[in-house]
Formats: C-alpha cells, sequence, structure tokens
C-alpha cells in the first residue's frame, strides 16, 4: 500500500469547519483598513534571496535559519517570501510609488519560515502586513497604533492584548549603544549561549531578542538602548508617547524590546497577549527608515507593522469561543423526476428575486426521507419541498426545521414575498 500523502510539517490546512472565523476577521482586518484609506497591494509568494538578505540582514534568525530557499531551473536562487515588509518595499520601488508620494499599504497572505513548529508557530502562516511610506514624524506610528487598538477594540479583544514600545534610535546614536552593548557582554563573556557568542561579534543587539531563559538574567542587566538615544530620536519617541497618550491609548515602555529583523530605526512595538503561551506577540512593528535606500529606492521614511493570524485567531478562539459561521436560510428538496427537472431553474429564479438568500439545493437524488436529513444536517432554517404533487400545482411546501411550526403550502408566486417577509431581507 503506498504512503498516505500527508501537509508538509509545520503546514496548515484550514477546513470548512474552521473558515468562519477566518473570513470574519479578514473581513474585519479589510474594512477597518478601508476606513482609515490604507490600499492593499499583493506581490509574488517568491523573491530572490537577496532581496530578503539585503533587508532582514545576514544574522538574523530568519535569514541564518529560517528561508526555504532553492534554485529554480535557471539556477537562480529564490526563497518562499518570510515576510512581506521586504518585498512590499521592492514593489513600491520597481513601481515608481515612492518619489513624491505618501503610501499607505496593506497586504495578507502566507509566509514561509522553517521554525520548529507549535502553537502558534508555523511553518507557513499568514499575515496581515500594513507598511506607510514617505511620513518620517511618529503621527503615523501612532496612526498604525491606533488603527491596531481600533481593532481589537472591534473584536472585544482590548483587555487581552497589552502594548509594548521601544526606540531604537538612529543608526548613529545605536552604533554608540552598540558599543557599550559589546562591552558588557564581553565583560559577562561565560554567561553567554552559544548563539549570543557568535552574535557578539556580528550582531550584539540581537543578543537581547534570545529566547534563551537562562540568558534572562544577563540581559535584564545589560545597558538601556532608551539611555542613548540622541536628542532628535528621543524627541519622535517623546512625541509618539504625547500622541498615545492624548488618545488615551496605554502603553508599557519596554527598553528591552529590539525586533527580529535588522531594518527597524526609531519606534518598534509588539502587541502582546499572556493568553497564548509562549508565542504570544500577536501583531508587531515599527519604523524602517534605511530600508527603502538600501534596497535601491530613493532615502524615503516607512513605518509599518505585520499581524500573525493564525495568532489572532488562536486568541479570538480563546476568549470568544468558537465562531458561528451564519447558517442557510433555505433547503431546497426536490423528489421525482419533475422536481428534478424543476429544481435549479427554480432555484436561480429565487436567487434573483432575493440576492441576499442563502439557498442550498439538494442534488444527487435520494429519498424524501434522506433529502430532509440533509436538510436538517445543513442547520438551515427552512426546508423547501418540490414533489410531484407541487410541480403539478405549481406550488412549494415549506417546513419550519428550528421552530415548532405547521409546515404550510405556498404558491411559487408567494415565496419570495414569504422568505423577504420571514428573514426580514
Ligand atoms: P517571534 O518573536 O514570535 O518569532 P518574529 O519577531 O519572528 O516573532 P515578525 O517577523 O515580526 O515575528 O512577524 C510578525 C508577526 O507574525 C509575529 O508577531 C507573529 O504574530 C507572526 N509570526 C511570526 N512568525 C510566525 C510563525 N512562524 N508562525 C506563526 N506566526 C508567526
Ligand atoms: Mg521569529
Amino acid at each position: 500500500m503506498s504512503q498516505k500523502l500527508q501537509a508538509v510539517r509545520g503546514m496548515n490546512d484550514v477546513l470548512p469547519s474552521q473558515i468562519a472565523v477566518w473570513q470574519y476577521l479578514e473581513s474585519q482586518l479589510i474594512n477597518l483598513l478601508n476606513s482609515y484609506a490604507y490600499q492593499e497591494i499583493r506581490f509574488p509568494i517568491v523573491e530572490s534571496t537577496q532581496l530578503f538578505k539585503r533587508s532582514i540582514g545576514e544574522v538574523t534568525d530568519i535569514v541564518e535559519k529560517e528561508m526555504y530557499t532553492f534554485d529554480d531551473r535557471n539556477g537562480d536562487s529564490l526563497t518562499l517570501r518570510p515576510e512581506g515588509t521586504a518585498a512590499c518595499i521592492r514593489a513600491a520601488i520597481q513601481h515608481g510609488l515612492l518619489p513624491n508620494l505618501q503610501q499607505r499599504l496593506w497586504y495578507m497572505g502566507p509566509m514561509f519560515r522553517h521554525e520548529r513548529p507549535q502553537k502558534g508557530r508555523y511553518r507557513q502562516f499568514y499575515q496581515l502586513g500594513v507598511e506607510t511610506l514617505g511620513m518620517p514624524g511618529p503621527d503615523i506610528d501612532a496612526e498604525l497604533i491606533l488603527l491596531t487598538a481600533r481593532f481589537w477594540h472591534t473584536l472585544g479583544l482590548s483587555t487581552h492584548l497589552e502594548l509594548q514600545l521601544n526606540s531604537l534610535g538612529t543608526p548613529a546614536s545605536r552604533e554608540v549603544y552598540r558599543k557599550a552593548l559589546v562591552a558588557y557582554f564581553e565583560a559577562n563573556q561565560a554567561d553567554l549561549d552559544e548563539d549570543s557568542q557568535r552574535r557578539l561579534s556580528s550582531n550584539p543587539m540581537r543578543i537581547l531578542d534570545s529566547k534563551n531563559p537562562d540568558m534572562k538574567a544577563l540581559i535584564t542587566q545589560a545597558p538601556s538602548l532608551i539611555d542613548y538615544l540622541d536628542e532628535s530620536s528621543k524627541q519622535h519617541f517623546d512625541q509618539l508617547l504625547a500622541l498615545l497618550d492624548k488618545a488615551g491609548i496605554v502603553y508599557t515602555v519596554n527598553p528591552r524590546l529590539v525586533r527580529g529583523l535588522d531594518y527597524y530605526t526609531h519606534t518598534v512595538f509588539e502587541w502582546v497577549t499572556s493568553e497564548l503561551g509562549a508565542q504570544g506577540t500577536v501583531c508587531a512593528g515599527g519604523r524602517f527608515d534605511g530600508l527603502v535606500e538600501q534596497l535601491g529606492g530613493r532615502a524615503t521614511p516607512a513605518s509599518g507593522f505585520a499581524m500573525g493570524l493564525e495568532r489572532l485567531v488562536l486568541l479570538h478562539q480563546q476568549v470568544h469561543g468558537d465562531y458561528q459561521a451564519e447558517s442557510i436560510h433555505a433547503y431546497l428538496i426536490t423528489v421525482g423526476d419533475a422536481a428534478q427537472l424543476e429544481g435549479l431553474a427554480f432555484a436561480e429564479k429565487l436567487r434573483n428575486e432575493i440576492p441576499s438568500l442563502r439557498l442550498q439545493t439538494h442534488c444527487g437524488g435520494g429519498s424524501f426521507k434522506s433529502q430532509f436529513k440533509k436538510a436538517d444536517k445543513s442547520q438551515a432554517t427552512l426546508a423547501l419541498i418540490m414533489g410531484d404533487d407541487e410541480i403539478a400545482n405549481h406550488q412549494i411546501g415549506v417546513k419550519f426545521l428550528r421552530e415548532d411550526k405547521a409546515q404550510q403550502t405556498l404558491a411559487w408566486q408567494a415565496l419570495p414575498e414569504f422568505l423577504q417577509h420571514y428573514f426580514r431581507f
């Protein structure tokens, strides 16, 4: 017997029974983004490997060990996108979306990272990404945070997520900090784990992002970036905090917050929950003023975030329980040759008259009894019944599947009005 085919480890199917909450969350997100005048952009799932190396940074978890990279048939090195920012910026540069323009962009889709699969961490996962371009001030950073805060509010998740903020300053101020940090870790070299030893020379700030609990004490004692910010960085951060205070947003300044990618400057933020175990960051972002230039475009300030949709789904489930899909309104039962001939065309006419009607037409024949069973299982509110008698009299039977009410027989012409009235369309 041949071996059963399975999905790739860490890559999930979303089954019809699970899809309702995804569609709900996605549509809520799209409504929200529309209301803030953000525009969707779509770009490929595969990009040249170089793009990610140059943007995310050679000495990051993603580029060092998480990317799905392969040579295509031409021998070009390609990578399944591990995140969206780099590709979004690449597209914006390539299509001239940047010069003298401000952009507010979003995208939604799968990302790929070869991580150890566990709850909230997968090898294919979905992100909503938002990138704004051409706005240098803290106002747009604040707008991004307000937009996400509004989203949590809409979903009834506000009390389950905490906002953490930090500033990484400018590359110049970071250089000063970097020296202080290296001096500190060098003085404590014996306590560094293997990863951190390696990072000490290549990318010492990444040590702060270590997930190793044994490193925690050492990291807590390390010098704080916020003490090394230059005047302009401090001002940017203070103004951001003032904007958030004014809007009534509660936050925690976390001086250890660094992001797993190299391109961030100034503001970084995360929305964190304590309800998903170790994978508690649902949404993360910040400013990346240097990235456009780094990728060959004209220097353009930028700020954005990415939200992990699986973690959002998990949190929503945790807080609100299973999300109920809207059930169908009616299930059309057709018994006998005449009814089966009439049924599909009849349903089409009904759909013409009531576009918002969710109607399932029985296909595949069978007895009254078996069709009834299917109608009941479909969760439909009504069964519409067509048999030889109904066809002969141009009538239809209406059976109430969810309430104790006698079956009715209606003339065909009377059905649309009955449905409109019954369902308050
Ligand atoms: P983490 O610290 O959890 O590894 P990250 O810093 O690598 O996250 P980002 O690259 O900033 O994450 O991605 C933004 C968001 O995408 C994360 O906050 C998270 O919600 C989600 N995310 C990242 N990696 C995964 C993954 N492997 N599986 C599921 N969701 C993920
Ligand atoms: Mg990660």
